[in-house]
């Protein structure tokens, strides 16, 4: 079955590997997410090689209204959404008594409130077809927190409550809601905060890889891209029916301990 399927910052990164793990499904999958026209433009032709469509929306997940813009088009142009995958997200480091004030109203809109706008446009659409899978990319940092993080912190713990609730208001309506809860991916979000990180704590920029990124990972090995999208397309399966309200982490055993 060809699914209609919308991917929230999938012009880099995890978000990418995600859109191309749809897409390599041959389903209809609309990517969003900032950057160099020319190169989304690229990506968007080399997704459609499998034989889906693919449909690129440029909506600023800070503003609700092209969020609802966002999931329309899909339902407007492949004819409903089967998958919602609310994977936007960005970081800011610093101490909480210096945090940007911009920074943190920036953080939660695009990694909490953003979700809560795609899933509010999303879920009548899913309703009416009685089928949905929506799979909200948190974070390790969803489970535990660490020093100079606070918006990021606060809004992935804030994604696994809209998590659950959605799970709940869902749950008789053939959709699930689900969260993943990556450690460490090598990914431009990660490499950029990796000097805020080294100024922070008085580090090397290689100390910051080895002493905090990797330290927190028993497997002292960066999570893949592609590992998160294979998770992505397993909650998103007919055997994942009833799992739901839940967060999967994926994390080499960070938050094991
Ligand atoms: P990335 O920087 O590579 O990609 C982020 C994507 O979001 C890009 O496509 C970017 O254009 C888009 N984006 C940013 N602001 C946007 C906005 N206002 N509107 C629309 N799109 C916007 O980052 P990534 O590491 O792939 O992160 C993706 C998700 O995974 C995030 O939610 C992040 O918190 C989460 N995550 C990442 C890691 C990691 O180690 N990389 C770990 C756990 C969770």
């Amino acid at each position: 079955m060809t699914r209609t399927v919308v991917v929230t910052g999938s012009t880099s990164g995890i978000g990418l590997a995600i859109a191309t793990a749809f897409a390599a499904r041959a389903d209809n999958v609309v990517i969003n997410g900032f950057g160099d026209s020319a190169e989304i433009e690229a990506i968007r032709t080399s997704l459609e090689a499998a034989g889906g469509k693919v449909l690129y929306h440029p909506a600023d997940m800070t503003r609700p209204e092209e969020i609802a813009d966002l999931i329309s088009t899909a339902a407007d142009r492949f004819g409903g959404l089967d998958v919602l995958v609310n994977n936007a997200g960005i970081q800011h480091v610093s101490p909480i008594e210096t945090f940007p004030l911009d920074q943190w109203d920036r953080i939660i809109a695009i990694n909490l409130s953003s979700a809560f706008h795609t899933m509010r446009a999303a879920i009548p659409l899913m309703k009416a077809k009685s089928y949905g899978r929506i799979v909200n990319i948190a974070s390790a940092h969803a489970l535990v927190a660490s020093p100079f993080k606070s918006a990021y912190v606060a809004a992935k713990h804030g994604i696994l409550g809209l998590t659950k609730t959605a799970a709940l208001e869902l749950a008789e309506f053939g959709v699930t809601v689900n969260a993943i809860c990556p450690g460490y991916v090598m990914t431009p979000l990660v490499a950029r905060q990796i000097p805020d990180t080294a100024k922070a704590r008085g580090m090397t920029e290689a100390q910051v890889k080895t002493d905090v990124l990797l330290k927190a990972q028993p497997t002292r090995e960066f999570v893949k891209a592609e590992e998160v999208a294979a998770l992505t397309l397993y909650l998103t399966s007919d055997e994942a029916r009833q799992v739901t309200g839940t967060h999967v982490s994926i994390d080499g055993g960070w938050t094991a301990a």
